[in-house]
This record gives structure tokens, sequence and C-alpha cells, in this order.
């Protein structure tokens, strides 16, 4: 992991309230894998004391790398207006990221939102390698769906919105139950509620390998505040260290991911 210092290559809204944001940052590009996360700092001076932590999206050969953001408070709001040229100070690639087991073949990809954006990269690699990929988009209406033309070819995708504006109307996890079977191995990144639902489901589907990216309130990155531990199977485990990723069946969930404690001072 390194502190660089990027620039913008460009930024530009993708669907209302989210943004595509590239930045020139070699020395990510070329270490960063699929799940791993970069700590941006968003602000002038000491104006926003601690980073927010983005997903990396994408990387390119010509040593660039992709994040793709939800404006959801005043870090992200500050993002989304930063342009080509701007300066950006990043801190990774960190954390632990997705892990395609040697003998999975068929792997299901399932985005709830702006959980889209760490698996754009999963899916590259995985079609990469041979894989068989399905992605599955959840998002509340069809403006708020990845477009099609920015995936990569060759994976198959299936599509739910709430509305129903676009694929089948309902929940992603809705479709679980008909898709889950087929697969080796599972990879998801949404809200924690959709994470419940799946760590409801019967034994059967729940018992197959299946790797969440949790998007928690993360602090420091580096393990130092704790603010991100979460109750698993093992014991207590960070969110910034151990994870992001870490295995559905392993988390406690009535007690894994605690109100962010702290973050109302330390976020400012
Ligand atoms: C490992 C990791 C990877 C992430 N990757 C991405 C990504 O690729 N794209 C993306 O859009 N977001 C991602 N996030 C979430 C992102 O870090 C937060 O949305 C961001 O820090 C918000 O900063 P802010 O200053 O704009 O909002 P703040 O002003 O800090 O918060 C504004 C509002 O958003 C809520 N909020 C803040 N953070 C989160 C969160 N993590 N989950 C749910 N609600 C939150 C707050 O409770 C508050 O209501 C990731 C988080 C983690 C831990």
């Amino acid at each position: 992991m390194k502190q660089v210092n990027a620039t913008v290559v460009s930024n530009h809204e993708l669907w209302p309230g989210a943004y595509l944001l590239w930045a020139q940052a070699p020395e990510i590009a070329a270490l960063a894998r699929p799940g791993q996360y970069a700590m941006v700092r968003c602000g002038e001076g000491h104006d926003m004391p601690l980073r927010r932590p983005l997903s990396v999206h994408r990387t390119s050969l010509d040593g660039n790398v992709a994040f793709l953001f939800a404006v959801v408070g005043r870090g992200t709001e500050w993002l989304a207006q930063r342009k080509k040229g701007d300066p950006l100070d990043l801190f990774g690639p960190l954390g632990n990221g997705f892990d395609i087991y040697p003998s999975s073949r068929k792997l299901l990809l399932i985005a709830g939102g702006i959980g889209i954006a760490p698996l754009v990269a999963l899916a590259e690699q995985a079609v990469a390698t041979g894989c068989s990929v399905t992605l599955m988009i959840g998002d509340r209406t069809a403006t708020r769906i990845y477009p099609d033309r920015l995936l990569p070819s060759g994976i198959k995708t299936v599509v739910a919105t709430e509305d129903g504006s676009l694929g089948m109307k309902g929940m992603v996890t809705d479709l679980l139950p008909k898709f889950i079977p087929e697969a080796d191995q599972v990879f998801a990144c949404g809200p924690l509620r959709m994470y419940q639902r799946m760590a409801q489901m019967s034994s059967e589907l729940r018992d197959k390998p299946t790797q969440v990216l949790l998007e928690v309130v993360l602090g420091c990155g580096v393990g130092a505040c704790l603010g991100c531990t979460i109750e698993t199977r093992h014991g207590q485990s960070l969110v910034c260290k151990d994870g992001p990723v870490f295995e559905l069946s392993d988390i406690v969930w009535d007690k894994a991911v605690a109100p962010p404690a702290g973050r109302r001072y330390l976020r400012k």
C-alpha cells in the first residue's frame, strides 16, 4: 500500500447521483486486486481529516484507476466536483479482496445498487481466467442500472428493478434461489439488508461458498482505530484490514454490524 498523489483523468455522472472517476495512479493500478479499496482524501486542508474508502472499480494497463461512487455526504459531494487535471490524494490498495477458488468455473456475482462498483473488476478477471460469469444487478429503477456498454464482454447479466422498469420486477435476492444452485461460488456487494436476506436463505443456498464485501463505516483503513470491528465465527475482525471481503457464513449477523460507534464525532 502507498500514499499516491494521483491526478484526475475524467469524472462524470453515470446516473443521477453516481459518478465514475478515473485517476492516473500507476502504483495502485499495478497492485490492486478486485475487492480491494483505496482511502481517498476528500476536501482541502483540515476540512475532512478522515479519508473515505472506495473500492477499486477498474484498473487500466496505462496506470489508471477507476472509482464508481454514490454521492451520500460531504466527502463524496466534494469528489463529484473534481475535474480533469485536479490532484487526488489516495492511499492504497488496502484490504483483502475477493478470492476465486481454483476449482470454481461458474461464478455468480450479485450487485445491489452501487455495490456493482467492485464486481466489474472481478467479472473482468474471472472472464480472463476462463470462468463463466453471471452478473445480477438490482436497483430501484432502470436509470440507476450500470450501463451494459461498460460491462466486460462474455458475461451474462440479469437485471431486477424494484419498480419493474427494467428486467424482473422485485429485489435481486428474489432471483437467487434460481441462480445460486448452478454456481460454484457466489460473490456479492450491496447493502447490509441484502446480505442479511441472503444469510436467511435455505441451508442449501446458504451453504454455497459466498464472499461478501462489507461497505461499513471505516475510520482509518489500517486497523488502528478499531471503529470497523465486527463479530465473526472466529472472533472479532476488522473490516478495514481482515476484510472488506468475508465469507457470508462467517459473519455473526445479530452482533456483526454494530452501529457506527464514534462515527458522529469521528467524521467531520
Ligand atoms: C471497503 C469499502 C469500500 C467502499 N466502496 C464504495 C464504492 O466503491 N462506492 C461507493 O459509492 N461507496 C463505497 N463505500 C462507501 C463509502 O465509503 C461511503 O459512502 C463514503 O465514505 C461516504 O462519505 P461521505 O463523506 O460522502 O458521507 P458522510 O458524510 O460520511 O455520510 C453521509 C451519509 O451516508 C451514510 N454512509 C456513510 N458511509 C456509509 C457506508 N459505508 N454505508 C452506508 N451508509 C453510509 C452516513 O451514515 C450518512 O447518513 C465503501 C465503503 C467501504 C468500507
